[in-house]
């Protein structure tokens, strides 16, 4: 069965049991601080988990692109060393709120796995969980119960809570589960150890499949366990898992979603696959990180120094270190893989596709800049291998380069290995440690339960049409971080905007009879509309006007419509191959990032702002509609946006040409944007350009400073003609240097001359020993016009002082540097009295110092030094 068919028979499955069949989330998380990468199928489902928002559905079913690299679920070192976990993978799941529970889920699991797939179900183990006493929670008879219909009871095993209990987070939603799991071993094997004494032993060929979640608790920040009122089912299954067995193969990298790849790789490398564990351990890796790379791209995320980003560089960095090391590829390799996968996997996720060109190119250049990392740490290791002392190199020394260069801690042990040299990797870890604590210190935060003042199904957002209300708080919680406590509220309904979307969130206040209370911030997380507060009020239950800062926010919504204007005349001008792949609206201006192949010319930059400017002056009024479906926004022609999640009802936003999908807050016309200017226009990675603008008062601000300097300088050259007269003004200044320049020469010549000329000749020395004022470049000359004149005996030891520095020149004609005197150690040795230090040739030498005072006795001492020699 072909990996494209597995699928679909799982999504035609779950179809056919009336579940809603939904699309993949984006890999990136957005709106949730305890998450980078969507890590399970049930993550875009958190909102519904935790009573934010209502169910749309009571059954739904998908396949999510994963991606396990860090947090809770992190499988990153294993990738590639084993068979059949990977960065990034699809999880196929269905789900149930409040509608079927543990009955079902098992009943289901059982049909599709033996009857669709056919799977040999003597090779099958059940977990169920086996209670936990600390927890209050009994033995899972239930689901023990189901499974006996099916399995005999040495096939269903009794798991502990690490495997059999699972939890959302540190609170939230959780629940017992139970695990599918296959044996994929040869008869022999199997004959030898019964499967059931393999099942959770990390045997790569007894592994689970599937793991069914009943979640029926909640879990309190006090640890405590309450049940949930409505019960949810939430599976996963690891589709490349499934794939390997359904094809016969042992190891996931053996199917038709691997094997493609791997050809390539031992093409593009000339190395065989299956022949030398090494290199099939790295070409598995760079197979795996291949996806997780241009999936994470293609949902928005660029590697980047920081957060999820960097995440994304370490997993390109990983694969190219396996590259470079055991395969031997030194020049970008992986950005030439894109194109198989995109063709393979592209059907099911067109993301790929379409921005294919970005994609190749990022990783091209993050592979380049991370091929010239390597290089540099592999210098900077010879020189800390060369200097370890007794045969080992400190933990330190590893992690600076770890940290600093971004090399890889396994290679440096490598290659000192290969020299004999060992690391110390205790101290290593240790470094490691500390780096994290001060980083987990720094973030750390303690949030409270939520404290319920009034129930509610959801919180509405109502300030697409109000920017004041009568509100009531529904729940607050304190969050107290470093030395700062805040409270966050949650209203029945609120006119406040929460950040997301690149759009700031609003700022405001409520008040009571009462009381009155900032809101210094709005966020948006898990779908709920969170209201920062420095204080809580006296009576949270009281009825509050919810008041949001009007002027801020009409600013932003000034910026957010003039980003949607720039992106329109961004693809007007530039190409339809522009697409957004990050914004950020303030009240202050906007940025917009975008997919553009190179600088944007002064030409084009002046284009886009006439287009949006006209489109300002056009005054479009705001059309929207907040109910749309999908296909009405494909026939609106709308643009979306890769890496977003939109629901299943989406707002178009509309102001004359420009139409995009859009929950940001807009202005009600384009004409109060005022005008638009551009402020900047950079590269932030390959492929991928800023611009930065002002709109209404701050582009205002920016054309009355650019005003005011040229009235400055109106002032200055006292012309209208302004840049007639800064020209003639630079001409002028040119002329004068170079009049200046031939004066100079000849009075150095004539200073030369009769200083050449009054020097008498004693012993055959002509000693010329003097304390000038001249600037460095007269005194250079003047040093060569004097060499060019008294061609023997020349000892010159003059004392410059000049804008406060002193300096002592010496020149020494041929003769005098034969008899052994060095110009440059006499300056060296001269110039510690005036506290400095400098060299020179033989010949001619200078040294600048820092104590005028002593110039004098620096010149007599060269002097003294020369001539003690020269007697
Ligand atoms: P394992 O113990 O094998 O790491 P898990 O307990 O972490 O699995 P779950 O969190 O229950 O797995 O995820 C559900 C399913 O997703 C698993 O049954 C498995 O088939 C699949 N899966 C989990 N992690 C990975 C991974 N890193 N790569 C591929 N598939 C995975
Ligand atoms: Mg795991």
């Amino acid at each position: 069965m072909e990996s494209n068919n597995v699928r679909q028979a799982f999504l035609d499955f779950f179809k056919s049991k009336q579940h809603e069949i939904v699309a993949s989330a984006p890999m990136v998380v957005k709106n949730d601080p305890t998450l980078m990468f969507t890590n399970a199928g049930m993550n875009q489902f958190k909102d519904i988990f935790l009573g934010n928002a209502p169910r749309k559905w009571p059954r739904v079913a998908d396949t999510q692109k994963c991606l396990r690299v860090s947090g809770k679920h992190n499988d990153l070192e294993e990738v590639g060393h084993d068979t059949y976990h990977h960065t990034m993978f699809e999880m196929l799941g269905n789900w149930s709120y409040g509608d079927y529970f543990k009955k079902e889920a098992i009943d289901w699991a059982w049909e599709l796995l033996t009857e669709v797939y056919k799977l040999d179900k003597s090779r099958m183990y059940a977990t169920v969980f086996e209670g936990s006493e600390e927890d209050g929670v009994a033995f899972d008879q239930e689901a023990y119960d189901y499974w006996k219909q099916y399995l005999p009871e040495d096939h269903i095993i009794r798991g502990n809570k690490k495997d059999n209990f699972w939890e959302m987070g540190e609170t939230g939603p959780c629940g017992p589960c139970s695990e599918i799991h296959f044996d994929l071993r040869d008869e022999e094997e199997v004959a030898k150890i019964p499967g059931r004494e393999m099942v959770n032993m990390s045997h790569p060929q007894v592994i689970e499949i599937w793991n069914l979640v009943f979640m029926q608790f909640n879990r309190k920040a006090n640890g405590s366990l309450e049940p949930l009122p409505a019960k949810n089912v939430d599976t996963g299954m690891g589709f490349e898992r499934l794939c390997m067995i359904l094809q016969g193969k042992k190891s996931n990298y053996d199917t038709d979603v691997f094997q493609p790849t791997i050809a390539r790789i031992a093409a593009l490398s000339g190395k065989e696959y299956g022949k030398d564990e090494k290199c099939d351990v790295a070409m598995r890796v760079i197979a795996d990180h291949l996806r997780a790379i241009s999936f994470s791209i293609a949902d928005g995320q660029l590697p980047a120094n920081a957060k999820a980003g960097y995440v994304i560089r370490r997993i390109l960095r990983r694969a190219v270190r396996y590259g470079y090391t055991y395969l031997g590829f030194t020049e970008p390799f992986i950005c030439k893989l894109v194109d198989g996968l995109a063709k393979q996997m592209g059907h099911q996720f067109p993301e790929l596709v379409a921005q294919q060109t970005l994609i190749e190119r990022v990783i091209e250049e993050e592979e380049a800049s991370f091929l010239r990392t390597l290089a540099t740490g592999i210098n900077l290791l010879e020189g800390v291998i060369k200097k370890s002392a007794n045969g080992k190199i400190s933990g330190k020394d590893a992690f600076v380069l770890y940290d600093t260069y971004g090399f890889p801690i396994d290679l440096t042990e490598l290659i000192a290995k290969e020299q004999g040299v060992e690391v110390d990797i205790e101290e290593f870890e240790k470094e490691l440690q500390v780096q994290k604590e001060r980083s987990r210190n720094a973030a750390s935060q303690d949030i409270d339960d939520w404290q319920e003042v009034m129930a509610i199904a959801e919180s509405e957002f109502i300030g697409y049409d109000n920017l004041e209300a009568n509100i009531h708080i529904a729940r607050y919680r304190r969050v107290k971080s470093k030395n700062n406590v805040t409270y966050q509220l949650v209203f029945d309904q609120t006119p406040f905007y929460g950040n997301s979307g690149g759009q700031i969130g609003d700022i405001g206040y409520i008040e009571s009879a009462n009381e009155k209370i900032e809101i210094v911030a709005t966020e948006k997380e898990n779908g709920l509309i969170i209201h920062i507060a420095k204080q809580l009020p006296e009576n949270p239950a009281a009825e509050f006007r919810a008041v949001v800062n009007a002027e801020a926010r009409q600013q932003a919504a000034n910026n957010h419509t003039a980003t949607h204007l720039v992106d329109y005349a961004l693809r007007t001008v530039l190409g339809t191959h522009v697409e957004q792949k990050g914004s950020m609206v303030t009240p202050e201006g906007l940025r917009f990032d975008f997919s553009h192949f190179q600088k944007v010319t002064a030409e084009e930059i002046r284009e886009v702002e006439r287009l949006v400017n006209k489109l300002i002056r056009a005054n479009y009024p705001l059309i929207e509609n907040r109910e749309a479906t999908m296909a009405e926004a494909e026939v609106a022609g709308a643009i979306m946006l890769f890496g977003e999640k939109y629901g299943d009802k989406v707002r178009i936003v509309n102001f004359g040409p420009s139409t995009e999908l859009c929950g940001g807050t807009h202005t009600s016309a384009t004409g109060t944007i005022g005008i638009f200017k551009i402020v900047s226009e950079s590269a932030i990675s390959a492929g991928v350009r800023r611009i930065e603008a002002v709109t209404g008062d701050a582009a205002e601000a920016l054309v009355y400073e650019a005003q005011d300097t040229i009235s400055a300088i109106e002032q200055i050259v006292r012309s209208p003609k302004l840049v007639q007269a800064v020209e003639k003004m630079v001409e002028n200044n040119a002329q004068l240097g170079r009049e200046i320049e031939e004066m100079r020469k000849e009075k150095v010549a004539q200073v030369a001359a009769s200083i050449a000329a009054e020097t008498e000749a004693v012993n055959g020395i002509k000693l010329i020993k003097r304390t000038t004022t001249y600037s460095s470049e007269v005194m250079k000359d003047l040093a060569f016009s004097l060499r060019q004149r008294v061609t023997e005996g020349l000892v010159m030891v003059i004392g410059n002082l000049n804008d406060g520095k002193p300096t002592i020149n010496v020149m020494l004609s041929d003769d005098i540097v034969a008899k052994g005197i060095d110009a440059g150690a006499t300056v060296r040795e001269a110039a510690k009295l005036i506290n400095g230090g400098g060299g020179g040739q033989k010949h001619y030498a200078t040294a600048g110092g820092k104590n005028p005072d002593a110039l004098d006795s620096a010149v007599e001492k060269a002097v003294e030094l020369i001539m003690a020699k020269l007697n």
